[in-house]
């Protein structure tokens, strides 16, 4: 593919830390680099405890560990969005209640959350669609009346905020991605946000197959054994060297995805003005989003699917997401919807994802906006700048 839908890409001292760490003699979890990731994101995230993972789905089944589930346990989620959020949690024996988004932000519609608790309901998992937050004052109130924990799905959203909070800091627990696809990479990679103090002394014993490694460390007991249930979370420091360099320049790789949004959107103007495609909803102004996605909507999935054949004949590879959960095989399995999924089902067969990465250029947006105008047979988009 001539633009592919994503490309990995290096900002800084990716190798050159990647080397440091080899010759520092510490390539196992929780060297010199992934401390300082773990600081970066308390500080700059504002959260108690931060601790990186193998990817964020690794970071929702630590999280779903430490919600204590019973089988049958209730979970509340959006049926849209990816496997994990839901995976996490029917490895706990606990079962996905599906409710449905909001046809503006495509968030879980916290208006519909009350509807879909029962008496097992023991957790929401509201996720940030694009970068872009849920209503979370409204999800945190509700929940704090259940006695219910909050588990942000944080995959997409890094640095960006609700009411001048970051994302992933508000709830319980919050659980972010830096897998290639996502705005801050390490290829594979995620953290957990243990924003309630109450869980931090779990959550490090979980990430350390269920021993007290870490007060060990501290010095804070002087031997260590197995304490609990848990796994190995913690990434190698190959990961956290990577990391390390991406997360000083995560306010760069942000600004420069925002911009490419704004382009898109800018060209795209004509062909929404003729109705023949919808551009996102601008984000609500107590939003601020961190242009982690570019998505358009068309009028049917067979006009998607020819949208997509056509832009890859032009060399450009554009993707569509999700199959929802509450009708994919598993989610009737292990889950239920709660109601009726309209909005869900709407927007995942029209729903069109646009090459978006660090290095992609203005000018390949001006070739793909083109190659959309081709397609609809429009004269008035404008070609490169
Ligand atoms: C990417 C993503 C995940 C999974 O992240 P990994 O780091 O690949 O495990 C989970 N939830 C959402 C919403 C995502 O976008």
């Amino acid at each position: 593919m001539k633009i592919p839908f994503n490309r990995p890409f290096t900002i800084g001292a990716e190798l050159e830390n990647i080397q440091e760490a080899v010759r520092g003699g510490h390539l196992s979890g929780d060297g010199q680099f992934t401390k300082k990731c773990h600081r970066w994101l308390e500080e700059r995230l504002g959260t108690k405890r931060a601790l990186l993972t193998h990817s964020c789905t690794a970071a929702l089944e630590m999280a779903a560990i430490l919600c204590d589930l019973e089988p049958g346990d209730e979970v509340i989620m959006p049926s849209f969005t990816f496997v994990s959020t839901a995976n996490a949690f029917v490895l706990r024996g606990a079962v996905p209640v599906f409710v449905d988004i909001r046809p503006d932000t495509l968030n879980l519609d916290e208006k519909l959350v009350a509807g879909a608790v029962t008496e097992r309901t023991r957790a929401i998992v509201p996720v940030h669609y694009a970068g872009v937050a849920c209503e979370m004052d409204a999800l945190m109130a509700f929940a704090a009346t259940r006695n219910l924990i909050v588990v942000e799905d944080a995959a997409q959203g890094v640095l960006a905020e609700y009411k001048g909070r970051k994302l992933g800091a508000i709830g319980h627990l919050g659980c972010l991605s830096f897998h290639e696809t996502k705005n801050v990479i390490s290829g594979e990679g995620g953290a957990l946000l243990v924003n309630d103090e109450r869980l931090v002394a779990r959550a490090e014993i979980i990430r350390e197959k269920g021993t007290n490694r870490s007060q060990f460390f501290r010095g804070e007991v002087d031997k260590y054994s197995w304490v609990d249930v848990g796994s190995s979370y913690l990434p190698s420091e190959l990961v956290g060297a990577f990391l390390w360099a991406q997360l000083g320049q995560a306010g760069e790789i942000n600004a420069r995805r925002l911009q490419l949004c704004a382009a898109y959107r800018g060209r795209l103007a004509p062909l929404a003005e003729r109705g023949v495609l919808e551009l996102p909803q601008r984000e609500p102004a107590h939003v601020s989003a961190n242009g982690h996605m570019f998505y358009i909507l068309l009028k049917d999935a067979a006009t998607r699917m020819a949208l997509i054949a056509h832009l890859k004949s032009r060399g450009i590879h554009a993707v569509f997401h999700y199959v929802p959960l509450h009708s994919s095989p598993a989610g009737r399995r292990f889950g239920r919807a709660a109601g009726p999924m309209t909005v869900t089902e709407d927007v995942s067969e029209r729903l069109l994802r646009l090459p978006l990465y660090f290095d992609l250029e203005e000018r390949n947006v001006g070739e793909i906006v083109a190659a959309i105008g081709d397609f609809f047979g429009a004269s008035d988009v404008p070609r490169s700048s």
